[in-house]
């Protein structure tokens, strides 16, 4: 007996060793993922007169609505009048298009056109303001005040748009000639879908017969404090967004006088499918964005954390444990299931022949439409149900690539203009008008050059959006390096 126990204890003893030995190799071979960068010369921007012209974009009210009547297009066309003025060598060198009424779509004819094209997205539509009396600063003033730029639109999109613009206009005064063609996109309907915007430009230029190299959207950008245990800054590229589908599930019975009801009337078959849905969550897995993410972050993280991602084959299950137990890591590992809507019945003593709800689900990369209705369907599991989904639904579209010298490329000019931030690929929870774009660029990037704290997350969509003279400045330096080093 005594004989066994010593081998179980020096069978264990050698595996113990094994283990150490193989997080150790594995952790040695877990190395930056960081390019070192030579520093470029910065170019000089006239900052004043940039954030003049971002004042001027912000002052006007170019709302979009989910309903068509609600529309207001006198805006965008003062707003399109604006950038003629501000911009005039961008208006006298590249061709402009009105698409679908009033997005832009600017072409930059590149010396070799035979050459893959560069994308610069945007977008000139901004969500509204309904609590402008919260604000510091009016909504729609353009104020400059603190530091400062405040307004809606500062963040998402108006900012990028502007500093795009100047960009070029400054790439035209110092006579630079891009040797791929570049498109300028800015949708006017993006924060309702973009399917009138993005959507119809995509198409003229898939038509066209367009290939782009990459593009450049909104999506993340350099955020401080992001991951704890890191002090540097973080500059998280989206390789991909999350899909849309909303459900209508709707039960119907006989209609009926509640002194005489059925063991179940319509609300509760609807209630009872409604909590199946949220009592099984779609399955969690690991999508490759996330993955690359925790290979890019995890080499300059400290002991044990840079252990643990180096070794996930045996922390796998602990990592996607710690992840599921908050609501935004949550997200990024499974198609989530939120219920929005749930109506039935109109008075106390009738029962309804009808009850509905709509429950939305963002579907993570690699699961389509039609697979999160079939397993929808399967768990509910109640013929007495019809499901159908409301609205344009949207598959999450595959991620974009790592290992490309159009990732290479974005990497080094992030490092050249946020010399401290550490790039790290990821993905995005909400959506925006990259997807449309599938069919002509094969890499679409989200990356929005700015500066970011937690707290100004809550700016975007939120009351007080504001941008600092000091970030706009540097986003506009950003994309001069970009433009160069993709088109130079
Ligand atoms: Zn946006």
């Amino acid at each position: 007996m005594k004989r066994i126990w010593l081998r179980v204890l020096l069978a264990m003893c050698i595996l113990g060793i094994f283990l150490c030995i193989t997080l150790t190799i594995n952790t040695l071979a877990f190395t930056s993922m960081q390019i070192d960068v030579t520093p470029r010369p910065q170019p000089e921007i006239d900052t004043d007169r940039a954030v003049t012209s971002l004042q001027k974009a912000l002052r006007f009210r170019t709302l979009s609505y989910e309903e068509p009547e609600a529309w207001d297009y006198e805006p965008f066309l003062e707003l399109h009048e604006m950038l003629e003025r501000r911009f005039p060598l961008v208006h006298e060198h590249l061709e402009k298009e009105l698409v679908s009424g009033y997005s832009l779509m600017y072409t930059w004819a590149g010396s070799a056109p035979d050459e893959e094209a560069l994308l610069l997205l945007a977008h000139q539509d901004v969500v509204d303001a309904p609590d402008a009396a919260t604000w510091e600063h009016p909504p729609f003033s353009g104020v400059v005040a603190d530091g400062f730029i405040w307004g809606r639109g500062t963040l998402d999109d108006k900012g990028s748009m502007i500093g795009i613009l100047e960009a070029v206009e400054i790439l035209l005064e110092n006579g630079f000639q891009p040797r791929r063609s570049i498109y300028l996109c800015f949708g006017h309907d993006e924060e309702v879908g973009g399917w009138d915007g993005a959507a119809t430009m995509a198409e003229i230029l898939r038509d066209r017969g367009v290939r782009a190299k990459m593009s450049l959207d909104e999506g993340m950008a350099v955020i401080d404090g992001a991951v704890l245990g890191l002090d540097n800054p973080i500059a998280f590229i989206s390789l991909t967004e999350k899909g849309y589908l909303s459900l209508e599930l709707t039960a119907h019975g006989p209609p009926g006088h509640a002194s005489t009801p059925p063991r179940e009337t319509t609300l509760g078959i609807l209630s009872r499918a409604v909590t199946r849905l949220e009592e099984n969550p779609m399955p969690a897995s690991l999508p490759e964005p996330v993955r690359l993410m925790f290979r890019y972050l995890g080499p300059e993280m400290p002991f044990p954390a840079n252990v643990v991602f180096a070794n996930l084959w045996l922390t796998k299950p602990l990592v996607m444990r710690q992840l599921a137990s908050e609501r935004a890591t949550d997200a990024a590992i499974r198609t989530t299931t939120a219920v929005t809507i749930m109506e039935g019945g109109v008075k106390d003593n009738v029962l309804p022949a009808e009850a509905r709800a709509v429950v939305n689900f963002r579907p993570k990369p690699g699961e389509t439409i039609e697979q999160v209705i079939e397993r929808v369907r399967q768990t509910i599991n109640d013929d007495r149900i019809t499901i159908r989904p409301l609205r344009q639904p949207t598959e999450a579209p595959p991620p974009a690539r790592v290992d490309v010298p159009a990732f290479e490329v974005l990497h080094e000019t992030i490092r050249q203009v946020f010399p401290d931030a550490i790039v790290a690929p990821a993905m995005m929870l909400g959506g925006s008008d990259t997807h449309h774009y599938s069919e002509v660029a094969e890499n679409r990037y989200g990356f929005l050059p700015l500066d970011f704290t937690e707290d100004d997350l809550e700016r975007i969509h939120g009351p007080n959006e504001r941008i600092s003279v000091e970030s706009f400045d540097r986003m506009i330096r950003f994309y001069i390096m970009f433009i160069e080093a993709v088109a130079g």
